[in-house]
């Protein structure tokens, strides 16, 4: 890496709900930057107008902030190099495309959609392998190249529709070196002469993009792997503009791939099994349709980071649970992968878990709270407390505790059949009777109180634990699930319990 300053940019265009892909460009773009004590830069790319999507501007920069990525420069907060949104750029891009013209690395073209429709269906004709304007077949098109001054002049003034291409040189070799992919070489003969300046007035993604990484002083270009092949186009810009010496370093970042490492993850794939491809929910403007997204589905901001630094990253150690600032100070773009990134919805789930573990009962509790009143159910701060302290190591979501304790705040109204056919025997009312007898005799009623009340019990008996517990814990809480059933009846307390108890042997039958 040279010596300058670490500035780097994530560069969306507002075209849709920033894709998790998008995200995790944004993240490592923000690790690299935090990491070296730089800047994180937020441009928005909208000068294909056609593709604009109203909302998605937004969109984008409330999921960088769900994230916790925090941007030094941008739209809503300036900086010295701005306006950072394209659209507000306009002006100076026209310049740079003249410039080109000027030193001879960009022409004009004035070729209609028919005339280049019809150029490529010749090509198509002669079996020739490459159908597209190039060094070759720019001498038969009509551009500046090819008419006389004064004819392209006549046509530049008379409103003639028009375009400004690249270029590109005749069987050059560019090799670059990208950080991630290594070396990449190409000949210029694979690559045709790019619209840099459209007839609408805008500049092209390539002409903006090199114009204003180097205007804004990119250092280093982080970006999906989808942009590789326009790494050696923006290498000859730099080239031909002459900021060659001063052009940032590429990092290619690997594709996110589908589950079964079959292709880039879309959204079809998360509809069809059942996970957000976005950050947060997403309504399109146009038909209305709702995505999921990572935030409404009930997952931490830090847990979604950091599984998605995990795709195509690790810090080559054991530790996978890292904060933010843990990833800063561990990321290194030399240890992303090259191979596409699988993306796996059980470790996502897995990421949340950890984290909601890690989080204090208090603020669990607290979240949880809100689900309860949901349910009309109305309980003691400490009681949810501790609720939520015996479930939490089987949730991966806050909302997954209703379904892991509703039994804490509401008394069986039927029974698990599954569960009384297995464990409710014959003897059973008659044992958790006696078993009854033994419980009311006790004055502390504590986990270890009811554990000895209950070896006690079982003293010269002929059955054992498991013909106690298991209908106990169908009485307490009409099913085969929850925690201990001696920390669940410590918690119901003993009246609770006994009349649970009481409730059960009297209701239950076996069909
Ligand atoms: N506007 C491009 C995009 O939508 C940016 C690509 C780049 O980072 O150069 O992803």
């Amino acid at each position: 890496m040279d010596n300058r300053k670490v500035r780097v940019r994530f560069a969306p265009s507002p075209t849709g709900p920033l894709h998790m892909g998008g995200v995790r460009t944004a993240l490592f773009n923000y690790l690299f930057a935090k990491r070296n004590n730089g800047k994180f830069i937020l441009r928005i790319e909208d000068t294909d107008q056609t593709r604009y999507v109203q909302g998605a501007e937004d969109y984008i920069i409330e999921s960088l902030k769900w994230c916790g990525i925090q941007i030094d420069e941008g739209i809503e907060e300036g900086g010295p190099y701005g306006p950072y949104r394209q659209s507000d750029r306009k002006e100076i891009y026209k310049e740079f495309a003249e410039r080109l013209i000027e030193s001879g690395n960009a022409y004009y073209a004035f070729d209609t959609a028919d005339e280049l429709e019809a150029m490529r269906e010749r090509l198509k004709e002669e079996k020739s392998s490459i159908q597209q304007y190039n060094a070759i077949t720019r001498s038969s098109m009509k551009n500046s190249l090819t008419l006389t001054e004064q004819e392209t002049n006549r046509l530049i003034d008379s409103e003639e529709k028009y375009v400004i291409r690249f270029k590109m040189p005749n069987d050059e070799e560019i090799v670059v070196e990208d950080i991630i992919r290594g070396t990449v070489k190409v000949n210029t003969n694979q690559l045709d002469d790019k619209v840099l300046f459209k007839s609408d007035g805008m500049p092209t993604y390539h002409l903006a993009n090199v114009v204003d990484d180097h205007l804004m002083k990119i250092s280093h270009v982080i970006r999906g792997e989808e942009w590789l092949p326009s790494m050696p186009l923006h290498i000859m810009l730099y080239k031909a503009f002459g900021w060659d010496e001063t052009k940032p370093e590429f990092a290619h970042l690997p594709l996110l791939l589908k589950p079964n490492g079959k292709g880039k993850l879309s959204k079809r794939d998360g509809d069809a099994l059942g996970f957000p491809v976005f950050p947060m929910e997403w309504t399109d403007p146009k038909t209305g349709d709702v995505s999921r997204g990572y935030r409404e589905d009930g997952y931490f901001p830090e847990a979604f980071n950091n599984m998605l630094a995990f795709l195509g990253w690790n810090p080559g150690t054991e530790e996978e649970i890292l904060s933010m600032r843990d990833l800063i100070s561990e990321f290194d773009l030399n240890k992303v992968h090259k191979a596409g990134a699988k993306f796996d919805h059980e470790k996502a789930k897995w990421f949340n878990h950890k984290y909601l573990v890690g989080k204090s009962n208090e603020k669990l509790a607290n979240l949880y709270k809100d689900i309860i009143k949901e349910k009309g159910v109305k309980v003691d701060d400490s009681f949810v407390l501790k609720v939520v302290s015996l479930i939490k190591e089987r949730a991966n979501f806050v909302s997954d505790f209703w379904d892991q304790s509703y039994f804490f705040f509401q008394a069986p109204i039927e029974y698990d059949n599954k569960v009384v056919k297995k464990r409710w025997k014959e003897g059973t009312p008659g044992i958790l009777s006696d078993l009854k007898k033994q419980l009311e005799n006790l004055n502390e009623f504590t986990h270890d109180s009811i554990e000895k009340a209950i070896h006690d019990f079982l003293e010269g008996k002929e059955f054992g634990m498991g013909q106690v517990m298991n209908p106990f814990r169908l009485t307490l809480v009409g099913a085969g699930i929850g925690p201990g059933v001696l920390e669940i009846a410590e918690l119901l307390g003993k009246d609770e319990t006994l009349s649970r108890l009481q409730a059960g042997i009297d209701n239950i039958k076996r069909e």
